[in-house]
């Protein structure tokens, strides 16, 4: 039986290894990603947190053989592991190779001690307090989210316009989620006939204005977020103000003429918009990332016709519907933040609720559009929200 020190030596031996200089060349040419190469701490936890290796991954590696394809889906892709000196990432390297079907794999020889010997940067994560530690437990474990992807929404700042049937969910879980700032905008009050679907809400609380109810509801679940409350009514002299300086705003607003309005001054301020809406038993879901995809003028050059506009008189609505749709505007927030995944971007999604189906369409980006095809300066306050008047087209 080999002794311990032996079986690492042979080990050594029968894997490749790479020198801290060839890391730090590739990641120094921007090369680190873009040519598919990923690299992985698989130290601990708490050694990953006090400093490692610029846009390493971490997969501890008494989690490798389970977490591994989260991190390094494409088995072909190079992969190198380090951790601390050498070793561990060698009798990973072996166990990725052996076991998992890796081909390409490399331990970083003399970890991150002689990464750090020789000058070479490192990232020193801000931290999370042991209770942070633990309410956010179950995120951290997701790769794609991780301690990385959890300080990203600690620090992120999302904007909820309208605090009712798709805000609410919104609210609840963002602030379940961690997003360190929420804003609410919403110039109403809580009615009963609000508290079939709006669940930030309460029947004790009628009569209260919405922003105020909805930070109650926020700060039981989770009392580090920072509420913004902005009990107002969109429009055109304070929609820059509002919405500027958010990193995604989440577009719960139940009419035509405000959602353009909030498209021209989204495009202006180049701030992604979750859009979600509903009608009867139908729910519609797409991301509007100003350049990188189509705007909402792009997909409704001219307003839908009047008896699609929900705000025209009482529409009914199934009330669970507005949960489903504004949790889906949850999860895309959480991608844009954390930049997991494929967001909504230049796609449309229609859920029917009745036929349970979800139909994706695509949609382009207008080149004639008159509004995302200019460069943003050139978009006058005049411009804005231009549409026809509100009170004839719901007459109309
Ligand atoms: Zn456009």
């Amino acid at each position: 039986m080999a002794s311990g020190s032996e079986l690492i030596r042979r080990v050594r031996e029968q894997i490749r290894e790479v020198d801290p200089r060839e890391v730090h060349d590739l990641l120094q040419h921007g090369n680190g990603s873009g040519n598919g190469t990923v690299i992985v701490d698989v130290r601990e936890q708490h050694e990953y947190e006090e400093a490692h290796l610029p846009g390493a991954r971490h997969v501890p590696r008494g989690h490798l053989e389970s977490r591994i394809e989260g991190s390094a889906p494409d088995k072909d892709a190079r992969v190198i592991l380090y951790c601390a000196s050498g070793q561990r990432s060698a009798l990973a390297a072996k166990t990725l190779e052996e076991l998992l079907g890796y081909s390409n794999v490399e331990s970083m020889n003399g970890g991150i001690t002689l990464w750090k010997d020789r000058g070479f940067e490192v990232e020193v994560p801000r931290s999370l307090s042991a209770e942070q530690r633990e309410r956010y437990s179950r995120h951290i474990l997701v790769p794609e989210i991780g301690l990385e992807g959890q300080m990203k929404l600690l620090g992120a700042k999302v904007l909820l316009l309208g605090a009712g049937g798709l805000g609410s969910p919104a609210a609840l879980y963002l602030a379940a989620a961690g997003v360190g700032t929420i804003g609410l905008v919403d110039d109403d009050v809580v009615d009963l006939s609000n508290l079939q679907r709006q669940v930030a809400h309460s029947s004790d609380r009628v009569g209260m204005p919405k922003v105020d109810s909805a930070e109650i509801s926020i700060h039981e679940i989770n009392p580090d977020v920072k509420v913004d409350k902005h009990q107002v009514r969109l429009g055109p002299d304070n929609v820059m103000e509002l919405i500027g300086g958010y990193d995604v705003v989440v577009d719960g607003l139940d009419n035509f003429p405000t959602r353009y309005l909030l498209n021209d001054a989204s495009v202006r301020l180049s701030i992604p918009v979750v859009s979600a809406s509903i009608l009867g038993f139908d729910g519609q879901l797409s991301v509007f990332k100003p350049f990188d995809g189509p705007c909402y003028r792009c997909l409704y050059p001219t307003p839908p016709p009047a008896e699609l506009a929900p705000s025209c008189g009482a529409a009914g609505v199934l009330g669970v519907l507005p949960g489903v749709m504004g949790l889906l505007q949850s999860v895309e927030v959480i991608k844009l933040v954390t930049g997991a995944g494929e967001p909504l971007i230049g796609r449309l999604l229609l859920y029917e609720a009745l036929g349970a189906t979800f139909t994706e369409l695509k949609v382009r980006r207008d080149p004639q559009c008159p509004i995302c095809s200019r460069d943003p300066s050139e978009i006058s306050d005049e411009e804005m929200g231009v549409f026809p008047d509100y009170e004839a087209f719901c007459a109309g």
